[in-house]
């Protein structure tokens, strides 16, 4: 029997095991037959990340900055002189953190798919693919489309999106700039993203649910930005759960990174929450063991912890995220005739691509700005 079975391979499920192998015999099982496959992210990060990761990955490009371009064409340019962040190679990145796993002490078996559990005489017994195995608890790190935070009742994310991603054989004229589009008719609910390094573009976007499929708008956006016609080289898609889980532990039970929804609302960024929350994690399981208590209700302290540290963020950015997805275009469009100010461009050059609602909210805190918004944000929060 193993301490901890981790449910899930991923950057969440591997920065948890490394560090509760400090003090427990760990097991992670994984679906695929290798780590990080398929690749379902566009790999921008920030150092903090890079930092927190533990891992040294190949750095694809340095980003300086972003130009917005609002629906009616009208763009702004933010830049900074340190870098902002770095493209990485999800697929390399997700090797690397599971080699430095078991560089701790971690075992993992792959292909291996976890199907239910059941606990029962001390012990969580796991139904997978590949028969049964037992553990004094899991972690649940199956990401978005979890097994494991539905057998917690009622547990949904409020939300998900859906993304799309192509990288297109390209050389863009400015290497350290990445292009962000918003609008109705560029990507719904969220925003498109143009990313350049070398002779790449990797360009994509994520819409709510309830718009058209992701490909019709990736079609258009390549069509409006000249790109259509350029060879493509890699094909992604993926989900991103939005808006927070009910709960991230059960008895003898924990969830971590998509799976519990440790996701930022406003830039669908899952890496930098999960790896904070790996930390508050694996204090709360060295404390369980301890003491010899991995109930639900001494579980719980994890949830307050991981929420004490990025809570902040993910709760406040999903107010943000409502208001902007209640915004026609008309009112986006309004807001880049105020944005487009120097003093304003100051504060979002200061800014930090992990706390983006800290930039919004500096933003909209500025007390022209929110003078002039103040009627667009009530119209668009009695919607
Ligand atoms: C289009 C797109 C772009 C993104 N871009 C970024 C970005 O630039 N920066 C950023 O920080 N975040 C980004 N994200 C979000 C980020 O990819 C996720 O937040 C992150 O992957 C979460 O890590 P995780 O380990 O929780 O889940 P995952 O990476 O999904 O890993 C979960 C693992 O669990 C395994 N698994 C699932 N079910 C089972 C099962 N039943 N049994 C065993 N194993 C199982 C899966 O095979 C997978 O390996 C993006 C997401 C999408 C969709």
């Amino acid at each position: 029997m193993h301490d901890v079975i981790v449910i899930g391979g991923g950057p969440a499920g591997n920065k948890a095991a490394s560090l509760i192998a400090d003090r427990c015999d760990v097991l992670v099982i994984e679906d695929h037959a290798v780590p990080g496959r398929p690749v379902q992210c566009t790999g921008l990060i920030s150092d903090e990340v890079l930092e927190l990761s533990g891992i040294r990955p190949t750095i694809l490009n340095e980003l300086y900055g972003a130009n917005i371009f609002f629906p009616n064409g009208k763009s702004i340019s933010v830049s900074s002189n340190e870098r902002k962040a770095v493209l990485i190679d999800r697929g390399e990145f997700d090797l690397l953190m599971a080699e430095k796993a078991e560089e701790n002490g971690v075992k993992h078996k792959y292909s291996t798919r976890y199907t239910g559990h059941a606990i029962s005489g001390g012990a969580v017994r796991i139904a997978t693919n590949d028969g049964t195995m037992t553990a004094s608890m899991i972690v649940g790190a199956d990401g978005h489309n979890s097994m494991t935070a539905r057998t917690i009742e009622n547990n949904a994310p409020k939300e998900y999106v859906r993304g799309i991603q192509f990288d297109i054989r390209h050389r863009a004229d400015d290497q350290k700039m990445i292009n962000i589009r918003i609008g109705s008719e560029t990507a719904p609910g969220f925003f498109s993203w143009e990313i350049p390094f070398g002779d790449i573009t990797r360009v994509g976007l994520c819409t709510s649910m309830n718009a058209r499929p992701p490909m019709e708008y990736l079609k258009a956006l390549l069509k409006r930005t000249g790109l259509d016609g350029h060879d493509v080289v890699r094909r992604y898609n993926g989900r991103i759960p939005l808006g927070g889980q009910r709960k991230t532990y059960g008895e003898r039970m924990l969830l971590i990174g998509d799976a519990a929804c440790q996701v930022k609302p406003i830039s669908g960024g899952g890496l930098q929450p999960a790896f904070r929350s790996a930390y508050s994690l694996s204090e709360t399981v060295s404390e369980a063991f301890d003491k010899n208590d991995l109930s639900e209700e001494f579980l719980s302290r994890y949830e307050r912890r991981w929420k004490q540290n990025v809570g902040k963020e993910l709760e406040r950015g999903y107010r943000l995220r409502k208001m902007y997805t209640s915004m026609s275009d008309d009112e986006m469009n309004r807001i880049s005739e105020i944005v487009d100010k120097e003093k304003i461009r100051n504060m979002l050059n200061s800014g930090s691509i992990d706390h983006p609602s800290d930039m919004m909210i500096k933003m909209l805190g500025h007390p022209v700005t929110l003078l002039r918004l103040m009627p667009t944000m009530i119209r668009a929060m009695m919607r």
